[in-house]
């Protein structure tokens, strides 16, 4: 059996006719920058995520940062975050002119070690970016306690999180604002790139809209320099489209995260993912823990298993970081973390059978 980490194709197979068509009368009225599209993309994904606004991006980098930058991140200014994340995350912080200062993770939920935050504040902190990491909230409460305490904002990634719930509350909706990618792989993809800032905050809405088209509100009338950084109208029309059966997909992917954690209870030497009681995932990934990871990836893919690895080298310890002088032990979970987990396939359309075939993959394995 061939199991492949994510089909992107069984997912757009039964939206091929509707994306087409609105592709058609875009090409009609060759509305492709701006547009009717765009603002009722913002309006729904606003609505999806019960929130005030949401200002569609480039990206989900761009997202980042122009959010940050809305925000008043500058040269100077120290940004706390993880280690244990996508680069765009610190590419972000750094430039939009920041530092970012890392806290290690918590070793049950693979997100931001609360307890760890008032350790790094110094009078440069501006603000706190926990991320969403594989769909799975951050304890957003604490965050949101510390950064009143300590005048901070709370910019949320949420680039893994579309839709996820913490404490009944929608990821995205928690913090001062929020990042969203519609990279194809994401929950919620676009066909290409795409990305989007959620706040409840109009003067911040109104700030990204400005960055993200040249620092303008009305046509050459440039109140500051921005960026070219908006997202296109065929994208903004799929978008809509798939939207519309994202809870679905959500739903779809939670049940086969369900499946994986009753296929795996009785395998002892796989640490299956832990949901704290607040939190309501949406399963980006699937991340399971292993000891020879490295190992139990190349046996599965002889079996026809391909397996993902989020990510398997911490940014403090990656090439660009390099000037940050960190050594290793320098955040041992997430270091510890990286030689374990592994990401088993998901997406919406996963057929049970193959949930099936992966998890007695692993146990063959295992029991060797
Ligand atoms: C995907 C992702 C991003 C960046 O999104 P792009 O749309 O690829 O620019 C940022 N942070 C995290 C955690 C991501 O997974």
């Amino acid at each position: 059996m061939q199991v492949p980490f994510l089909d992107l194709k069984s997912i757009h197979k039964p939206l091929k006719q509707e994306i087409l068509t609105a592709w058609e009368e875009i090409l009609e009225t060759t509305c492709f920058v701006g547009g009717p599209h765009i603002e009722a993309f913002e309006y729904e994904f606003a609505e999806a995520c019960n929130v005030k606004h949401a200002v569609a991006v480039h990206s989900g980098t761009d997202a980042l940062r122009l959010a940050l930058l809305a925000l008043g991140a500058k040269p100077g200014d120290e940004v706390i975050t993880v280690p244990n994340t996508f680069i765009a995350t610190t590419e972000a912080i750094t430039q939009a002119g920041a530092k970012p200062v890392f806290v290690d993770i918590d070793s049950k939920t693979y997100n931001i070690d609360i307890s760890q935050i008032n350790s790094v504040i110094t009078s440069n902190t501006v603000g706190i970016l926990p991320v969403h990491l594989y769909g799975q909230p951050a304890d957003m409460d604490p965050i949101l306690e510390i950064a009143k305490k300590k005048n901070l904002w709370v910019l949320e990634d949420a680039c893994q999180a579309h839709l996820a719930e913490y404490k009944g509350k929608k990821i995205g909706s928690l913090g001062h604002a929020a990042a969203f990618s519609f990279y194809p792989g994401k929950n919620l993809g676009s066909c290409g790139e795409g990305g989007a800032v959620t706040t409840n905050d109009p003067n911040l809405a109104h700030m990204v809209r400005m960055l993200r088209d040249h620092g303008q509100a009305k046509k050459y009338y440039h109140d500051l320099e921005g960026y070219n950084a908006r997202l296109s109208a065929i994208q903004c029309a799929a978008l809509r489209i798939k939207l519309k059966h994202l809870p679905s997909w959500n739903k779809a992917r939670q049940n086969i995260a369900k499946k994986y954690t009753d296929f795996l209870r009785d395998t002892r030497e796989v640490e299956t993912p832990f949901v704290p009681l607040w939190a309501n995932p949406v399963w980006h990934l699937y991340v399971i823990m292993v000891e020879n990871r490295d190992k139990i990836k190349s046996r599965l893919s002889e079996m026809g298993v391909s397996t993902g690895l989020h990510y398997p080298i911490p940014l403090h310890l990656q090439k660009a970081y390099s000037y940050l002088n960190f050594g290793k032990n320098s955040y041992p979970v997430t270091e510890s973390c990286a030689l374990r987990l592994l990401s088993l396939p998901m997406f919406p359309e996963f057929p049970e059978e193959q949930i099936y075939y992966v998890t007695e993959c692993l146990r063959k394995i295992l029991l060797n």
